[in-house]
């Protein structure tokens, strides 16, 4: 019989108000592996009703900054004793190697101590204004319950982003987790509450984008909502939470331009041209999908990225050999499919895959693919497709390629490959990406802030920076002098 997983609110297991479950299917085997809640208006009600008391709670808000930082150092140590148990269940719901999701899993703990660390380094000052009576002061406050709402692609990870840095600052949360993958969220507030998280502090109700999602971002209660998702749902987003005034972390998609020069260190620059693209078979908001290689090095490294494509392994996700498993769902498969078909009919030329590998197990699997013959104005260079397909276009100088590169609507990462340390300095500062990578690609961690320019995101994940995401500031004035107020109508500040 098919495991059936509740929602998870005010610390135990609720049946959905509506009564209805959906199925979650490994995308590689085509196997039903568990049903989640399909949450609805009514569930999200009654979880973030147990959040707002769970925030007003003793148990939670008279807790000190170093209690709630030890609570998040717990919840790493059991994320880091169950991290082969996450991995391998990410790894089955959304198709990722496990490899890849093992290495997740591993640094996962690392968010928790790290904003386990700041709980209690947040502070506010004390402003030197120019009467010399009045003492002013600020302080950060937490902003009651956040919601926050995640996609498929890096399930814990994402919601860890929000989570840890929320806590932190004594917030309370609702997490919705893609339809595509619920599981390994709702293992993660189990595991909240053995750390000992009060009950409500963390709930999470799953279910689809336009039901349970929405009705998230709808609740009055809710302060502020975090998302990591497609621009279109972060624009829809955005516009909700400005209706009602409440603030909105959003990290959305990309379209990341990686940008080989020809004084590169021209293997290494194939590797992460590769490592961009075709890690997680392209399906992270950051794939170096544009890649752009000066016209001296463009046919090697064509044939380089070519070449290794072609021999990228390609199979059950689950096995260390795998180099590349499906993409996550049937929908999933036919977009990146329809988009090498819009490709070609724009004039591009389908240098490498663009078909079905020759796989044994019957998912959605999709080969590695090059794209070439493309310019700027197609749709295959301007849309994100969030699969395997690599577009390679040349370039001849520095100023070109920084204008072909800044043409578009997203931000989110850039990559440049060059053994020349004044261009790796001037390609940085050119470049309009809330990441740049020099020689490098994809690398990250929890102490680095992050940010989406254009329409790759508002506000700022990870390091320092995010904890102000999830925490508003009080300006308190209190006036030392007790004698007479003279003039009513001029009060000194
Ligand atoms: P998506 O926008 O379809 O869904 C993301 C989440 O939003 C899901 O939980 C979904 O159920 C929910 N949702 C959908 N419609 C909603 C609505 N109307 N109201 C409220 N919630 C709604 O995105 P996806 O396909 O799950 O994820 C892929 C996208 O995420 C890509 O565009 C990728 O670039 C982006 N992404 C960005 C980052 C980043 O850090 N910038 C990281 C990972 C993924």
């Amino acid at each position: 019989m098919t495991d059936r997983y509740g929602h998870f609110i005010d610390g135990s297991w609720r049946d959905p108000a509506g009564g209805a479950y959906f199925e979650s299917i490994n995308p590689a085997t085509l196997e039903v592996l568990y049903e989640a809640a399909r949450g609805d208006a009514a569930d999200v009600e009654l979880a973030v009703a147990a959040a707002r008391r769970a925030f007003e709670a003793p148990s939670w808000s008279g807790l000190t900054a170093t209690q709630r930082g030890k609570l998040l150092r717990r919840l790493g140590d059991l994320v880091a004793e169950n991290a082969d148990e996450l991995a391998r269940l990410e790894s089955l719901d959304n198709g990722k190697l496990l490899r890849e999701m093992r290495g997740q899993l591993a640094s996962l703990p690392e968010y928790l101590y790290y904003y386990g660390g700041l709980a209690d380094k947040i502070q506010g000052s004390q402003i030197p204004t120019s009467n010399l009576q009045i003492l002013n002061y600020t302080q950060h406050e937490p902003l009651g319950v956040v919601g926050a709402i995640t996609p498929w692609n890096s399930p814990l990870t994402l919601t860890t982003s929000k989570l840890a840095p929320a806590l932190a600052a004594g917030n309370t949360a609702v997490i919705k987790p893609s339809e595509y993958t619920s599981r390994t969220v709702l293992r993660f507030a189990q595991l909240a509450s053995e750390a000992g998280f009060p009950d409500g502090v963390v709930n999470v109700v799953t279910g689809y984008g336009a039901e349970a999602g929405a009705a998230l971002v709808e609740n009055p209660t809710i302060a502020k909502i975090s998302f990591t998702g497609s621009t279109r749902t972060g624009s829809a987003i955005a516009a909700s939470a400005a209706a009602r005034f409440i603030g909105c972390t959003l990290e959305l998609g990309g379209k990341s331009p990686n940008i080989v020069f020809g004084d590169a260190n021209i293997e290494n620059a194939a590797m992460g041209v590769i490592a961009g693209i075709y890690a997680a078979a392209g399906q992270t908001c950051i794939a170096g999908s544009r890649v752009f290689a000066h016209r001296s090095v463009y046919d090697e490294l064509l044939e380089r990225v070519s070449t290794r494509a072609k021999s990228i392994v390609i199979g059950d996700p689950l096995d260390d050999a795998t180099e590349l498993g499906p993409l996550a769902f049937g929908d999933q498969l036919d977009k990146v499919r329809s988009y090498v078909g819009i490709g070609v009919d724009e004039g591009a030329t389908l240098y490498a895959g663009g078909g079905r590998p020759n796989v044994a197990l019957p998912g959605y699997y999709f080969e590695p693919t090059v794209l070439t013959d493309v310019t700027n104005s197609m749709r295959v260079v301007r849309e994100e497709i969030f699969g395997p397909v690599a577009a390679i276009m040349p370039f001849d100088t520095e100023d070109e390629v920084v204008g072909l590169a800044n043409d578009t609507e997203f931000g989110l990462a850039a990559g440049v490959w060059t053994q020349n340390l004044a261009r790796a300095h001037r390609m940085s500062r050119r470049l309009e990406a809330g990441t740049i990578w020099v020689n490098t690609y994809r690398a990250m961690s929890p102490m680095s802030p992050r940010q989406g320019f254009k329409s790759s995101g508002v506000g700022i994940e990870h390091g320092i920076e995010s904890m102000h995401e999830y925490t508003r500031l009080k300006s308190v004035w209190i006036n030392t002098d007790e004698s007479p107020v003279a003039d009513p109508f001029v009060m000194r500040g």
